[in-house]
């Protein structure tokens, strides 16, 4: 499991899992991805949507993914509250602005997004996040988008940064940078630690999950069995 480089703003247990984590160290499936932007509250059955939220302590909640950026959110709301998110951010998530919606999920509770601590996960990197020029387009159509963010790869192709652009979104829905603990690895990059769908994992995806501290039992990462 890879944590977070930062300390979050709530108590809470998060990470990334990696190929040595086992299916009953994540959280139950709750979501079915579609590359959309929905943003749902956690509940027991399984509904259609591309992130999910929560403010019930113990309740682990995540997203699957094998290149695309798991995004992770948490922070404090009013009364002692706090919420968790977690979000699937492919490309096609991220110029949807799923994160945005996120973020608002977490505005129309009554947080501030400067409380937000949060977190990116390994995702394919503009090392391999070689596109087609109708990405590029979706890409240099989104506010946050500036030329940092494309690169041309060895053949000739262009390279996009996809966290960067997620960055880069963050920083206008005013999140902290100093709140950012995201692990930087390319999904493509690692093969011995990480799932990458482009590099031929068709079917294993790795979780980033999320679950608020639950005071009624004591909890630590890596205790889910
Ligand atoms: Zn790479």
């Amino acid at each position: 499991m890879l944590i977070p480089q930062v300390t979050p703003s709530v108590p809470l247990e998060w990470g990334f899992s990696t190929r040595f984590d086992s299916p009953e160290a994540l959280p139950p499936v709750r979501l079915s991805q579609v590359h959309g932007c929905g943003v749902v509250e956690a509940t027991e059955a399984v509904v259609e949507g591309d992130g999910i939220w929560t403010t019930t302590p113990g309740v682990a909640i995540g997203v699957r993914v094998a290149d695309c950026t798991p995004i992770l959110l948490a922070g404090p709301l009013p009364g002692g509250k706090a919420f968790v998110a977690a979000l699937h951010a492919g490309w096609k998530g991220a110029v949807a602005r799923i994160l945005e919606v996120g973020v608002m999920r977490y505005r129309a509770l009554g947080g501030d997004p400067a409380d937000l601590t949060w977190a990116l996960g390994p995702c394919i990197q503009p090392c391999h996040f070689e596109v087609g020029p109708e990405v590029v387009a979706a890409f240099q159509a989104d506010p946050a988008w500036h030329e940092g963010l494309v690169r041309t790869g060895p053949v000739g192709k262009p390279h996009l940064d996809l966290p960067g652009l997620i960055r880069s979104q963050a920083r206008q829905l005013g999140l902290d940078p100093l709140k950012d603990g995201s692990v930087n690895l390319c999904t493509v990059c690692q093969p011995d630690l990480l799932w990458s769908y482009r590099r031929g994992d068709v079917k294993a995806r790795q979780w980033g999950w999320i679950r608020l501290a639950d005071e009624r039992r004591p909890v630590m990462n890596g205790d889910e069995q």
